[in-house]
């Protein structure tokens, strides 16, 4: 009916091995298959075969029907999903990253311990206002924990020092079975000996005091996008802290914080200012020239007869809008006035009064215009 290989014959034992001498066969086999160390064509394949193998043999039921009935066997259908290898019984805590890489890919997904997440950072930074036009590259200093040095991360002394939680036989939960009526309910629930997470310290690291983790300050550079503004988070996938005894991290997230330009406010791509002009200025017209963020001077140009409370408008010269062109710069005109005339400035005023200001009878007139003005 099958044309698989026997499984004895493929983890190299023979029929009477026992429980160690299959382990030690599956260890050395997987180690030399892994998909992840070994990118042979045919090693993927392998590998599941050994698997098969190893799930079925290391049962004590499956493994004395496959005696008795060979790869027909009524439960040796159903693929491999179907089989259940605890991993951490067999590698216990020593686990490497090879065969942690085997929880991902090995036994059924619900008979493994849930991996603790650490906690995630959130820092905010502030960021000078050049960024916003031009992006750059930042940094922020954060404490976080990382894992142990001494111990891998473990919390044990020695790799011996770290068991398989024996209430829960290193899955971090316990299933209780209650008779009701005539049901039996199942609960599950985290293990309350190990608290979820499959194992026991029994001599902890000196360096961290078991904790599998230490606190250390960290320097992470960071790329800031053009056009960034404050609120804006960048995320940084498993810079956070690592969970005690080992897990994965969490995430940094930083919030940035722009600050303020000296002159400009800033909506959306357009940037804003008001520019201070005396009288002669909006009458006559000038150009000033001021520096601006792209090094480039801004020429603005007050064009003769302006008027005080209108704005200018310089087009392409503000931030990039992130559709590859960038806003304006808008300029409102306010009327500067020195604060402190002198008498010489007060009685030049006076002579120019009747050609500069409005006379009585034309008030109204000028307000009826104003107002039309505003209207249109
Ligand atoms: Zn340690
Ligand atoms: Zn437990």
């Amino acid at each position: 009916m099958s044309d698989k290989r026997d499984y004895y014959e493929v983890l190299g034992v023979n029929k009477g091995a026992t429980d160690k001498e299959l382990k030690k066969a599956f260890r050395s086999l997987a180690r030399k298959y892994h998909p992840d160390k070994n990118s042979d064509p045919g090693a993927d394949d392998k590998f599941k075969e050994i698997q098969e193998a190893f799930a079925i043999l290391s049962d004590s039921d499956k493994r004395a029907q496959y005696d008795r009935f060979g790869h027909s066997g009524p439960q040796m259908g159903g693929g491999f999903s179907g089989f259940d290898i605890r991993y951490e019984d067999l590698f216990g805590s020593g686990l490497d990253d090879l065969f942690s890489n085997l929880f991902g890919g090995g036994g059924r997904r619900s008979s493994r311990p849930r991996q603790a997440r650490g906690q995630s950072i959130l820092v905010r930074k502030k960021i000078p206002f050049q960024m916003a036009f031009e992006g750059g590259s930042e940094e922020v200093s954060v404490d976080t924990f990382l894992s142990c040095d001494s111990c891998s991360g473990s919390g044990g002394a020695t790799s011996d020092d770290v068991e398989i939680c024996s209430t829960c036989r290193g899955q971090g939960q316990v299933t209780q079975t209650r008779q009701v009526g005539p049901f039996v309910q199942q609960t599950s629930g985290i293990c309350p000996t190990c608290q979820g997470r499959g194992k026991i310290i029994i001599n902890p690291c000196k360096d961290c005091r078991g904790e599998g983790r230490k606190k250390k300050k960290q320097t992470i550079r960071f790329n800031v996008p053009e056009g960034v503004d404050t609120g804006m988070r960048l995320r940084m996938r498993g810079k956070g802290h690592v969970p005690p005894q080992g897990g994965i991290a969490g995430d940094l997230e930083i919030e940035l914080i722009l600050e303020n330009h000296p002159w400009f406010e800033r909506d959306g791509a357009e940037l804003l200012m008001s520019l201070p002009v005396g009288f002669p200025d909006l009458m006559l017209g000038r150009t000033v020239t001021i520096p601006h963020l792209d090094d480039k001077p801004l020429a603005i140009k007050i064009p003769a007869n302006s008027l005080a409370g209108h704005t200018l408008n310089i087009p392409g010269r503000g931030l990039p809008n992130g559709r590859g062109r960038r806003g304006d710069v808008i300029i409102l005109l306010k009327l500067h006035t020195p604060k402190k005339p002198s008498r010489n400035l007060k009685s030049q005023l006076e002579s120019l009064k009747s050609d500069l200001s409005i006379a009585d009878d034309d008030l109204e007139n000028s307000i009826l215009d104003e107002a039309k003005d505003r209207r249109s």
